[in-house]
């Protein structure tokens, strides 16, 4: 397999082609039905009625396609269409705008929309386990994203959020030469910061933060604690730093900021979610651009959207 897509792919253009790519990534030993599980009752429909990819269960006597049970289903938006823009979003390092997705898919932009969230949604992770462990080094630090503040009305201005008044905070954990996770809080006292780290990061992980006062508070549920004191200019001492997590902030932040322009608080955990994948599923860790996104593909299976 080659680490880069071609662009001119089959699967991107003709329909069988992309119906029979996405079958492989959806049932690797074959097809089974998405109602009731048999894999041995399971048949292609004959017939031209319900046109090519329609399969029957003699075991329910229910028919179904791979879309069924995903977040493909009951898509009026072509199979090849929905694999061109998952490749786009995973192999585009600081992300694709739906407006930027429509042009080259040549679909209006509230259609770009719809598949630019749906497509997040796949790159969500199912059931995250613990960060970290014994042995395991992992930072923590806190960014803030959002609009200006000059720009919103008085009444919505928050002067009570310390660091980024108006802005989103975000809270990341990122486990060196690993994986990054990235939680929106409402803000980075150690009250709402204790409950993600209990969820999300194994106590006996070595932790590594800035000097602030939340994280001190903080340390003392881990293995072992070390600080930088940014306030003094320090930033490195010994293996006590902070730098990777600061990387993956301004690899966010030029993402967020140069290409969606402005992120609603409503969809700012789709937009982590995002970043926060393809960081995980990087070429630095192995994962190149076709992994990538067989990867958010398998991602649909088990996902529906409702929209608000
Ligand atoms: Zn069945």
């Amino acid at each position: 397999m080659s680490r880069t897509t071609d662009l001119t792919n089959p699967i991107f253009t003709d329909p069988d082609a992309a119906r029979a790519h996405f079958e492989a990534i959806r049932w690797p030993a074959g097809p089974y039905c998405p109602y009731c599980g048999s894999f041995d009752s399971v048949g292609p429909l004959g017939g031209k009625s319900m046109g090519p990819g329609w399969y029957h269960c003699r075991a329910c006597r229910r028919k179904f396609t791979a879309a069924v049970g995903t977040i493909y289903e009951r898509s009026h938006i072509p199979l090849t269409k929905w694999l061109l823009a998952t490749h786009l979003m995973c192999s585009s390092k600081k992300g694709m705008s739906a407006h930027q997705l429509g042009r080259m898919l040549g679909m209006p932009y509230k259609t770009a929309w719809f598949m630019c969230h749906r497509i997040r949604e796949g790159m969500r992770e199912l059931a995250p386990t613990p960060m970290g462990g014994e042995g395991r080094t992992v930072e923590a630090d806190e960014t803030f994203i959002g609009g200006k503040e000059k720009n919103k009305h008085s009444s919505k201005r928050d002067s009570g959020n310390i660091g980024g008044t108006g802005k989103e905070a975000v809270f990341s954990l990122v486990e060196r030469g690993g994986r990054v996770r990235s939680r929106h809080v409402v803000s980075v006292s150690a009250q709402n910061l204790k409950p993600v780290l209990v969820e999300h990061l194994d106590r006996a992980s070595a932790f590594m933060t800035d000097g602030e006062g939340q994280y001190r508070i903080l340390g003392p549920m881990f293995a072992s604690h070390e600080t930088v004191n940014h306030s003094i200019g320090e930033y490195v001492r010994g293996r006590a730093h902070t730098n990777t997590v600061e990387s993956y902030f301004a690899i966010l932040k030029r993402g967020i900021n140069g290409v969606y322009h402005h992120v609603s608080e409503t969809h700012l955990k789709r937009y982590l979610g995002e970043f926060n994948f393809r960081y995980n599923e990087r070429s630095m860790l192995g994962v190149e651009d076709v992994e990538r996104t067989t990867k958010a593909v398998k991602g649909v299976v088990g996902k529906r959207m409702t929209y608000e």
